[in-house]
């Protein structure tokens, strides 16, 4: 089976779904790989590196063409999806809970469509788990970029010109990208306090050597493990309390996020206006309406001096990493697809029907 991976379209998306690496695994493994030209530049792997893998580079024309299975990293362009034999199997993030409009128009285009976001998250699956890889790399940018912004620098400092004190980081929201903040957060020298609604996180703050904070209000856990959203009482609750807390650190990182709903808003304007000028917020959930009320989704503000980073997906600026990561995930998802180098699906297995998104058409 031919594997085609296209150059990213989407603005700002740096990743490529396969590194030259992974390419030449898939090879040795019975595919076919064809990689778009340049597909791999802007995350560091010139075309060079693909082709001294033994990967074939074709130009755009040349790579739907014949192709049992796209993979990518973001969802593809309208023309993309027109362009798709109906039987193509697409694999990517391709945001089934919040475009239900793309997820149809692939129906009816009869591709077979892998959402990465969907594959279970069970023990079996770990490997295809590109959510955690990617929240991984994000949380660990996100820091870094609190840090450049920031006007003071985070670790303690003991100096002959004098004591630094410690930058005061708060991290809302403590899944896989939170604790990899607050992990970054302390190896920069940081005094790091995290929060979430999920109280079973507690311990893994503290694991990490950051203090929990404690703001009253607790979440329920659904049984996949993510947050339930806060009812409008608790949210009010919880919003009243950051306010009363968030002046006291000099960066804020959120990560709350609750799958096919828009972020909760925990950080209120007002609670932005009583922190310090230079204080940073780096917001995660810019993409999905962000936890801070002023974040400008794709942009980075400032307000009475609080500057507000809402860059949207963070992995997508770290992308050597990030590709090397998805990479991974991808190859493991199409190595359960098709084991022997052609598809196989079985739709009585769990990871294979979860993550189809476009299954009731394909049945049909
Ligand atoms: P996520 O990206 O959906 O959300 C990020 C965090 O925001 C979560 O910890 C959530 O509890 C928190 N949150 C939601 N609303 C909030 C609010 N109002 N205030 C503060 N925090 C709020 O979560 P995730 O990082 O994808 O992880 C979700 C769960 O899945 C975790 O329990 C994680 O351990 C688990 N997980 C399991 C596996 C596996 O078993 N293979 C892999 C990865 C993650």
């Amino acid at each position: 089976m031919k594997i085609a991976v296209p150059k990213e379209s989407g603005a700002g998306e740096r990743r490529v779904a396969l590194v030259p690496d992974a390419a030449a695994k898939l090879l040795a493994a019975g595919f076919d790989v064809a990689v778009e030209e340049g597909a791999g530049i802007s995350a560091g792997f010139p075309d060079a590196d693909y082709a001294a893998a033994g990967v074939r580079l074709v130009p755009r024309e040349e790579l739907l063409p014949g192709a049992g299975a796209v993979a990518r990293v973001g969802r593809p362009s309208a023309a993309e999806v027109a362009a798709l034999e109906p039987g193509t199997v697409l694999v990517g993030f391709l945001s089934p809970l919040t475009d239900p409009e793309g997820i149809a128009e692939l129906s009816r285009r009869g591709i077979v469509a892998f959402a990465m976001e969907s594959i279970p998250r069970i023990t079996r699956a770990q490997a295809m788990d590109a959510l955690s890889s990617q929240s991984t790399v994000a949380g660990y940018k996100a820091v870094v970029l609190a840090a450049d912004r920031l006007p003071r620098l985070f670790p303690l400092l003991m100096t002959a010109a004098g004591t630094v004190a410690p930058a005061r980081v708060l991290v809302l929201g403590a899944g896989v990208a939170g604790l990899q903040a607050i992990a970054t957060a302390r190896r920069l020298g940081a005094v790091v306090s995290g929060f979430d609604v999920r109280a079973a996180v507690r311990e893994q703050v503290e694991s990490l050597g950051a203090s929990f904070l404690d703001l009253g209000v607790q979440g329920r856990e659904t049984e996949g493990g993510y947050a339930a959203e806060l009812t409008a009482d608790e949210q009010a609750r919880q919003q009243a309390a950051l306010a009363e807390r968030i002046p006291d650190y000099d960066v804020v990182v959120t990560t709350a996020l609750v799958p096919g709903r828009p972020a909760p808003k925990l950080i209120p304007a007002t609670a932005v206006e009583r922190m310090r000028p230079g204080s940073v917020i780096v917001d995660l959930a810019a993409e999905t309406g962000g936890n801070c009320e002023l974040t400008r989704p794709g942009a980075e503000i400032e307000h009475g001096g609080v500057r507000i980073v809402g860059l949207g997906d963070l992995a997508a600026q770290m992308p050597y990493h990030a590709s090397q990561l998805y990479s991974r995930n991808v190859s493991a998802l199409l190595l359960h697809l098709a084991p022997h180098g052609e598809l196989a699906l079985d739709f009585d297995d769990e990871i294979t029907a979860g993550a189809c998104v476009t299954r009731q058409k394909v049945l049909a």
